[in-house]
């Protein structure tokens, strides 16, 4: 009782064990109280903790080199029988294993030790060794059971958290790598595609009527590739904090048209109904024009993909109170419950066969929220499966305060 009550005191696992085994030692009367730990590589018990660390803190640098073989000691036993042992002889006793005695320079008489058992299987072994007075009976493996019982929970609740803070930091580590790659793939990216389509275009205008179509697929896909390149930078600025706000008087109406207007061919290509619904002309925002394209572009692109030939696609816009509300309506293929809450997420992409085709980065989304809070607005998504999807954001329509450039709550109903 004693102990468990010392425990939550105690914040060092090293501490909590060490505790444990001075206990051990000193209920039961004996010299020492070892505790050994089943290691899978080496298929042993390694010597992890002893209460005479405290009396001999030297000796611990020896532990390292300390494996006791199962199929050759006491603790060994006790560990696969997963059962206590008394050896009131050891020094005689045939299973003992000598050279752990002479390594630690002792000389060990009698032992008692008892299997640390959590969730009903073996782990470890606690040994106790030399009792001071009589023999080692039950009541000495009682108490040594209580003690590994809770020496059992301590070491596996800190195993659990060591493994936590690995992974933990092993996705840090992968997300600051993906970090680096978005912002080095983003700057090099750029140059070379710019002269790809600027002698593209010049080589347009040059080109006879039989070399229009070829170029005009380069063109479009090097179109295609600088969205990409753009939502990149975007993502990129975004994380390292360099996105600013460049707010003068918008037009709603303008944003929306050159928005239908640029994505015009692919919606008659796919026999898409493409409309804007303007609640009236004159909407006016403060906000960073070049970011409210490129928010509406994204969501109206995955509109168009997602929307299979001979669907209906509509741009609405309306005020409410400080705030102009935009939202993107189709009758498409949908997106599953399970993906709501992460369709805004970097890099996410909903598995389906009916997307197989469908290329991309999973990045469009996340631009268009983190473009959305910069103006200190909100965007959500309602959706069902096989029905359509209705993705709207909501923008002040006064300047965006600095402070509300700070990332607000995302909604995903
Ligand atoms: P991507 O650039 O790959 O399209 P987004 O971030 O724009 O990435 O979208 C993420 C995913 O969300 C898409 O891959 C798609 O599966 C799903 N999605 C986005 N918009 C729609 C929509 N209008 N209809 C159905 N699914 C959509």
């Amino acid at each position: 009782m004693d102990v468990s009550r010392t425990l939550s005191s105690y914040q060092k696992i090293d501490d909590i064990v060490q505790l444990i085994l001075t206990t051990g030692a000193e209920l039961t009367n004996s010299q020492d109280c070892s505790l050994f730990l089943y290691d899978e590589e080496t298929d042993s018990l390694r010597l992890v903790a002893a209460s005479w660390f405290a009396r001999e803190p030297d000796k611990r640098d020896i532990l390292e080199d300390i494996h006791v073989p199962i199929g050759d000691s006491i603790a060994g036993w006790v560990y696969e029988h997963a059962r206590p042992k008394i050896s009131l002889h050891a020094e005689r006793d045939p299973m003992m294993f000598r050279p752990l005695s002479e390594m630690l320079d002792t000389r060990v008489r009698s032992l008692a030790a008892v299997p640390l058992i959590f969730k009903g299987k073996a782990m470890g072994v606690v040994e106790i060794f030399n009792k001071y007075a009589g023999a080692f009976n039950n009541q000495d493996i009682a108490i040594l059971a209580t003690l590994a019982s809770q020496a059992a929970m301590v070491i596996y609740n800190a195993h659990l958290l060591e493994k936590s803070e690995a992974a933990y930091e092993e996705l840090a580590e992968l997300d600051r790598m993906k970090s680096d790659f978005v912002a080095i793939v983003s700057h090099e990216l750029r140059t070379p595609l710019g002269l790809i389509l600027g002698h593209a275009t010049m080589l347009q205008e040059l080109a006879d009527e039989a070399h229009q179509e070829q170029i005009s697929v380069i063109v479009r896909n090097a179109l295609r590739l600088k969205d990409i390149v753009e939502d990149l930078s975007a993502v990129n600025n975004m994380q390292t904090g360099q996105s600013r706000l460049r707010q003068n008087q918008v037009s709603l109406q303008n944003v929306i048209e050159s928005a239908i207007l640029k994505f015009g061919r692919m919606a008659r290509e796919k026999q898409i109904s493409l409309q804007s619904r303007l609640e009236q002309d004159h909407l006016f925002v403060q906000a960073d024009e070049d970011k409210l394209n490129l928010i509406l572009q994204n969501l109206l692109k995955n509109a168009l993909t997602f929307t299979n030939r001979g669907g209906n696609v509509v741009v609405r816009a309306e005020r409410f109170k400080d705030h102009i509300k935009i939202s993107v309506q189709d009758d498409g293929i949908g997106i599953p419950q399970k993906d709501l809450h992460r369709i805004f997420d970097r890099f996410y992409q909903v598995e389906s066969h009916l997307r197989r085709h469908h290329g991309g980065l999973g990045l469009g989304l996340a631009v268009a929220r983190d473009m959305v809070e910069l103006h200190g607005g909100r965007i959500w998504v309602e959706s069902l499966e096989g029905r359509g999807s209705t993705f709207s954001f909501l923008i002040p329509v006064g300047a965006a305060e600095p402070a509300l450039q700070i990332p607000l709550l995302t909604l995903h109903r």
